[in-house]
């Protein structure tokens, strides 16, 4: 049984976010880390390895110095890593990194045990859509929004978020859950995890080693294979510093009235 995890490096958005003349993130200046809901995912999958002894692969798609990340959770219990990187991948869109993983997951082998993880969302691109993406091109069934998973035989049962409430699917393997933050509390690496994570394999997928699966083509990945183009990318402008007024008291109200009717608010 295998348990492959996607997993995305993106820019550290809790302090300060730098942001290009022509809208688009200054990567460079901020730090990278793991997505967040990719690290709930790696712990569920360090999870299910402790309950089941399943071999847990990490995917990503990102560039060489994604390497560095990928140490990370291999140093936290994940046995192998894999780094989708090259060239031809520049500037894919959710459509094409889809069709990239997938081919990538294609290529690792998928068998009838076997789960794959995604987080929700990315905290950069925000989409949530390439988990359900990698879903239909492997034509797995998928659980998006998942808060728990327990294994039941050849199925899993999962706990699965909704606005208002909770839904208990029972989804048969193999098949691929994205997952959120209330799913677990991921772990830190560990001191022999550390000492260990280089002798841990490692493998760069290019272009060259996916080229022959049949999602790749030079028109269906990269900027041309992209069907969405960003059309403006713009900082909205900073709200006002707002107004308090403190007490409940007659006056207080009669002045907020004022304030509200002055605005043709009422
Ligand atoms: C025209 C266009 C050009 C773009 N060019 C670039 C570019 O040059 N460079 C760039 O970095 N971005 C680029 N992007 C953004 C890129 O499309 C997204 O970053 C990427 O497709 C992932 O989408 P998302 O961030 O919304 O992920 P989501 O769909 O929100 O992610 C959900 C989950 O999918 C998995 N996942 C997502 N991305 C990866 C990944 N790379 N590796 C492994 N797992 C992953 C993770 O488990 C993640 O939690 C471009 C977008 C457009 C529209």
């Amino acid at each position: 049984m295998k348990i492959i995890v996607c997993v995305k490096q993106v820019p550290d958005t809790s302090g300060k976010v730098a942001v290009n003349p022509d809208g688009t993130l200054n990567r460079a200046s901020m730090a990278a880390i793991i997505n967040p809901d990719d690290k709930n995912a790696v712990e569920a999958a360090l999870t299910l390895k402790e309950e089941t002894g399943a071999e847990v692969v990490i995917v990503s798609m990102g560039p060489p110095p994604a390497e560095g990340m990928l140490r990370e959770i291999l140093a936290m219990g994940a046995d192998r890593a894999v780094l989708v990187s090259g060239r031809e991948f520049g500037g894919s869109d959710t459509f094409a990194t889809s069709q990239i993983i997938a081919a990538a997951i294609n290529t690792i082998g998928v068998d009838k045990e076997d789960i794959i993880l995604c987080g929700r969302q990315a905290i950069d691109g925000d989409t949530a859509q390439v988990g359900p993406q990698i879903a239909e091109k492997l034509g797995l069934p998928q659980v998006s929004y998942v808060a728990e998973i327990k294994k039941e035989g050849d199925s899993l049962i999962c706990k699965r978020m909704l606005e208002d409430g909770y839904m208990t699917i029972k989804v048969k393997t193999p098949c691929l859950l994205t997952c959120i933050k209330e799913l677990n509390t991921p772990r830190y690496m560990s001191v022999p995890g550390i000492v260990d994570c280089y002798s841990k394999p490692l493998e760069i997928f290019d272009f060259n080693k996916l080229k022959d699966d049949p999602l790749i083509e030079l028109d269906t990945i990269g900027l041309k294979g992209s069907p969405t183009n960003i059309f403006k990318s713009f900082t909205p402008p900073q709200k006002g510093a707002g107004m308090m007024l403190e007490g409940a008291d007659k006056e207080t109200c009669q002045k907020l009235a004022g304030i509200l009717a002055g605005k043709h608010i009422i």
